[in-house]
């Protein structure tokens, strides 16, 4: 489904990415692995459009994204439709007065219906276990009940591929445990799942590979998780 190809990124005084190969299918639930600063969340900015890579190739359902007669704007909007992001600090996506509100934002945008558009608000504070937070104020939330809203917000665009840069960061042992549940669930259901982070003890469990980044932007390894369990 993901093509990535010789892909560089550089930033002014660093790299970035350098030199990734990497194909993701369809249904995966992928980890991204290595230390802070090894070029996690590089790679989740270009795949969800946020960055272009300075070299390389990115595929996404045999759609070139790195196309150079496309802008910013078409490269964007090629993958808005298929793939969703939760940022690391959800404070930035998290701007409405209202949890309801939040979720009912990105179906606005597409033009929904307002049936449609309550619809998949009450879809998705189910699936994320929001529903006591239908009213409340975002930004007043605490560190998993906002990971959830995020989320939450990101599923109503019901995009095929979800990425998420450090989802468990600041969750309790019980919100990280419910937020992994969640994933699994999700990725159970179909969606594809590509997610950072820089801890494997919380994510070994969950994951079917493990991609795994070295400080100097390499990709080091690129296990599954029967590689890991035998060693
Ligand atoms: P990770 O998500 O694995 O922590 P990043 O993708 O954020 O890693 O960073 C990769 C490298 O790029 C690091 O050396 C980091 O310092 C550098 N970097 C990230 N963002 C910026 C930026 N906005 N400006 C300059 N350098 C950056
Ligand atoms: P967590 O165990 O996830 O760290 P917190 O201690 O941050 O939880 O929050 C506990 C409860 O207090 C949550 O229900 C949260 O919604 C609420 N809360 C946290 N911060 C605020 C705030 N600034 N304003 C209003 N309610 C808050």
């Amino acid at each position: 489904m993901i093509k990535l190809a010789n892909l560089c990124y550089d930033y002014p005084n660093t790299c970035g990415l350098d030199h990734l190969d990497l194909t993701i299918n369809t249904g995966e639930f992928v980890c991204l692995m290595g230390p802070n600063g090894s070029g996690k969340s590089t790679l989740l900015r270009i795949l969800s459009g946020l960055a272009t890579p300075k070299t390389g190739e990115y595929w996404l359902r045999d759609q070139a994204i790195t196309a150079n007669y496309l802008s910013d704007a078409q490269r964007r909007q090629r993958l808005h439709q298929t793939v969703g992001m939760v940022f690391q600090n959800t404070d930035v996506q998290l701007f409405n007065t209202s949890v309801a509100e939040e979720i009912a934002f990105g179906p606005r945008q597409l033009g929904l219906n307002d049936a449609e558009i309550a619809q998949r608000v009450t879809d998705c504070l189910h699936l994320t276990a929001c529903e006591t937070l239908r009213d409340r104020v975002p930004y007043q939330l605490s560190g998993g009940e906002k990971k959830r809203v995020a989320l939450a917000s990101v599923l109503a665009l019901n995009p095929e591929i979800l990425l998420l840069d450090e989802p468990l960061n600041g969750l309790t042992i019980a919100a990280q445990q419910q937020m992994l549940t969640l994933l699994q669930r999700l990725n159970a259901a179909g969606k594809t799942i590509i997610m950072a982070s820089h801890n494997f003890q919380q994510v070994q469990a969950v994951g079917q590979r493990f991609i795994i980044f070295n400080s100097l932007h390499q990709l080091d390894a690129d296990m599954s998780q029967a590689d890991l369990q035998s060693q």
